[in-house]
């Protein structure tokens, strides 16, 4: 079932409700209380597809079990390729040594998948965006099964890896997003710590943020692309990734992919 179709279905029936208490064919405050009940619904449906953390729709994953008591942490960055900013961000993470997970795009990759191979080969894992960036709850059923089959094939032929994990555009999904995920054997991997990266409120800004917010087994999202549109800098995510990356450690913390993550 897909989500858009109840927000359709929930939308019109509170304003049919309005309209028939208005002509009084139905008491008004029954109409009222079945219209306000049909949005609240909605509401709250579309406000779990688009929170994060939750399973409503599936098992969503935020970040790992630590019953070893490590402080590990999984960087995480999306919408990239993005040249010459993920190449920059793979020269960061050699210097310091940390394996990440890129959340790749299909058309990006088709474009640059020069570097979706270099990132592979530094150990760094792939995992799938979307074979598009597009907003998942408004594709149908058949869209969205092609949009997640091209981008996954796309990267297993490149990187010769299977892919096992999905972050659909936004963090947006539903009962059609997650059974699809599932039907590719892709688990879908949200975050649990996000510092808005994009907005590009300074590095230093950055890393505050996600440094105020990390625990153990936190996955953090990043961004080393810009998808759909491919124009902003990531600069500052960047330097903030070097700075997160020195303070975590001093902290104690170890950085795995998110694989490493959800199989210690
Ligand atoms: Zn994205």
């Amino acid at each position: 079932m897909r989500l858009i179709y109840i927000l359709i279905i929930t939308g019109i029936l509170a304003v049919a409700m309005l309209w028939l208490g208005k002509l009084g064919v139905v008491r008004k405050k029954l109409a009222a209380l079945v219209a306000c009940a049909s949005l609240l619904c909605g509401g709250g449906l579309l406000l779990l597809a688009v929170l994060p953390g939750n399973s409503f729709y599936g098992e969503t994953i935020t970040s790992g079990q630590v019953a070893s008591g490590k402080k590990l942490v999984a960087l995480t960055f999306d919408d990239g390729p993005y040249p010459p900013y993920t190449q920059k961000l793979l020269t960061v993470l050699e210097e310091k040594q940390v394996q990440a997970t890129f959340f790749v795009v299909g058309n990006n990759t088709k474009q640059f998948s020069e570097v979706v191979c270099l990132t592979a080969s530094k150990g760094h894992e792939i995992a799938l965006h979307a074979g598009e960036h597009k907003d998942f709850l408004k594709l149908s059923k058949g869209e969205l099964v092609e949009n997640i089959s091209a981008g996954k094939k796309l990267l297993e032929e490149l990187t010769g890896k299977p892919v096992k994990y999905m972050r659909p555009p936004h963090g947006f999904r539903d009962w059609a997003v997650m059974e699809a995920a599932s039907d590719f054997g892709l688990k879908v991997v949200n975050w649990r710590v996000i510092p808005r990266d994009w907005t590009n409120p300074g590095a230093q800004v950055i890393a505050d943020r996600v440094c105020k917010d990390v625990a153990p087994g936190a996955i953090v999202l990043l961004h080393d692309g810009d998808a759909p549109a491919q124009t902003a800098s990531r600069e500052q995510t960047i330097e903030a990734t070097s700075i997160i990356i020195d303070e975590l450690l001093s902290q104690g913390y170890e950085f795995v992919t998110v694989g490493e993550l959800l199989n210690q």
